[in-house]
């Protein structure tokens, strides 16, 4: 049975937690907001949103860093009827202007201090500064939420996918595909066993993993939150530390970095013993870095979750051991149903055989905003929301993912896993960071390069990684040059950034075809 209710009466009225328990701290101040006054200042910003002409249907956009307010904005905008969008603080005017151009929102809630980025940006769209307007809000005790009835069919949500294999999409998810995240998550990680749990916010609440696990699965659960403002790994080992906090949903760079500064002698000690949990998402990982991870804090599980922004969240997760890793993503989430298809003919395949994640169920978005094109292509006419993820099965229904389908190299009639490479070429003592692209080529098609990281005083030659990967690869996986490079591009989740890689790769090769 899924709840059918607005997501902010859901989560506002349906958590397990006491009035007076604290919903969201700030992990610097210590100002922090209960159950109670969550409702109480969404409900007074709602009020507020509508007086200023929220309606039914509108759509508002919520722009600002990670803050004990944002979920107090979102619930009020949702509440409302009307339909939330965020960006991410970090896009620059021009980034900022795009999605604006595609939603179209008629209100910006901004922090005070992103204004001047934000000025212009579409004419006759009212723009509210967040830190004036909620001083603004009469502290009343329990006003009512505003009640306008929207069905679970009702669009909450679009929030824009990460554009890391093209355009960012908006994506279109429902009251109903929220609510159910909010309760799924909660069923998986433990009903109100969870209560006592303490997470840290530290992924962006403006992208949909932190918002799903972080304002809708932890409110569902009753669990208190304590959120950082903006990341850097000494002030979150610091909050890990003071607030005793057991549960940290993370991206891949995170996880890297808190093992170097563990190396590094800069973390360990008191706070971290109560983490039990690191939960990691939005890119793959390496198997080598979980390993120094749980080297590092062997009282904490490294596990992962998988969803992308089209999937209103998780729809995979991990049952944490402790003290060890998961490469898999984990399981499928409950009422949800997945097959791998395989990728030329769109057949099911059996365990252990790759091809595209398919999924199908309430967390699947409703669309690509004002793109039905786009969303026909992604949702098939059977429901099967298409990936673009190779993964595989095993027997016991744990998800591998092995890299995205767009991203293999055709190299002669071969298909090349860009990320199996990468995985290979890590394990070579002088490389410090990998990755793998391709230049065209009228013969073979693609041709695989590496772009490669010395460590430092390393003098290693492409001729030592052509040998290096000799015995490790089969013969068609063959990189077939290597660039030294300065750095990898990748963007704040961890994805590589492989549009610039390759734009790079063509260059390169240009210049040495006019060379020769
Ligand atoms: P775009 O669709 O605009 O190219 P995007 O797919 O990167 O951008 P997101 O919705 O932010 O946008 O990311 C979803 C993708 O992130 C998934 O399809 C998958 O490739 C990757 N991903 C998420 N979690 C994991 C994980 N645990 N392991 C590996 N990859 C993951």
């Amino acid at each position: 049975h899924l709840p059918c209710v607005s997501l902010p009466h859901f989560l506002l009225l349906s958590t397990p937690a006491p009035p007076t328990k604290p919903a969201f701290v700030d992990a610097v101040s210590g100002d922090s907001l209960s159950y109670a006054e969550l409702h109480s200042l969404t409900a007074a910003a709602a009020s507020a949103l509508s007086s200023a002409g929220l309606r039914h249907g509108d759509l508002a956009l919520l722009v600002s860093p990670n803050s004990i307010h944002y979920p107090v904005l979102a619930l009020a905008v949702l509440s409302l009827g009307a339909v939330l969008s965020t960006a991410n603080p970090l896009l620059t005017h021009l980034e900022l202007q795009t999605q604006v151009r595609d939603s179209e929102p008629v209100l910006i809630i901004a922090a005070v201090e992103l204004v001047p980025k934000l000025d212009g940006i579409l004419p006759g769209c009212s723009l509210i500064p967040i830190e004036p307007f909620l001083a603004s809000l009469p502290r009343e005790v329990d006003p009512p939420l505003p009640d306008v009835g929207v069905g679970p069919g009702h669009p909450a949500t679009v929030m824009y996918s990460s554009g890391t294999t093209g355009k960012s999409k908006g994506v279109v998810s429902t009251h109903g595909n929220l609510t159910a995240t909010a309760s799924l998550l909660r069923h998986v990680w433990g009903g109100e066993a969870r209560r006592d749990e303490v997470y840290a916010c530290v992924v962006p609440l403006s992208h949909m993993f932190g918002f799903s696990v972080l304002v809708c699965g932890t409110l569902a659960s009753g669990a208190t939150t304590v959120v950082l403002r903006r990341y850097a790994v000494g002030e979150l080992l610091t909050a890990l530390e003071q607030h005793r906090v057991t549960r940290l949903p993370a991206v891949p760079p995170v996880v890297v970095q808190m093992a170097r500064s563990c190396r590094a002698g800069l973390a360990g000690g008191r706070g971290l013993r109560s983490l039990k949990e690191v939960i990691c998402s939005g890119a793959p990982i390496a198997r080598e870095q979980l390993e120094r991870f749980v080297e590092c804090f062997p009282g904490t599980t490294v596990s992962q979750c998988y969803g992308l922004t089209e999937t209103s969240g998780p729809i995979t997760v991990c049952d944490g051991v402790k003290g060890r890793f998961h490469v898999s993503i984990g399981r499928l989430i409950p009422t949800m149903e997945a097959r791998i298809a395989d990728v030329r003919t769109g057949k099911a395949l059996p365990p252990y055989r790759h091809g595209e994640l398919c999924v199908r169920g309430p967390l699947v978005m409703q669309g690509y905003m004002k793109n039905k094109e786009a969303t026909s292509v992604a949702i098939d006419r059977e429901g099967w929301l298409h990936t673009g993820d190779l993964c595989y099965i095993d027997m016991r229904g744990l998800v591998y993912v092995v890299d995205r389908i767009k991203e293999l190299i055709k190299y002669k009639a071969y298909q090349v896993s860009p990320a199996e490479l990468e995985e290979v070429l890590s394990t070579h003592p002088d490389v410090l960071d990998v990755a793998v692209t391709w230049y065209p080529d009228e013969e073979a098609g693609e041709i695989p390069v590496a772009c490669v990281v010395r460590k430092a005083g390393s003098n290693v030659k492409e001729d030592d990684i052509f040998a290096f990967m000799d015995n490790k690869v089969a013969p068609y996986k063959k990189i077939r040059k290597v660039a030294f490079v300065e750095f990898i591009p990748r963007s704040p989740s961890g994805k590589i950034l492989r549009r610039h890689l390759k734009a790079a790769a063509v260059r390169r090769h240009r210049r040495e075809i006019s060379a020769r």
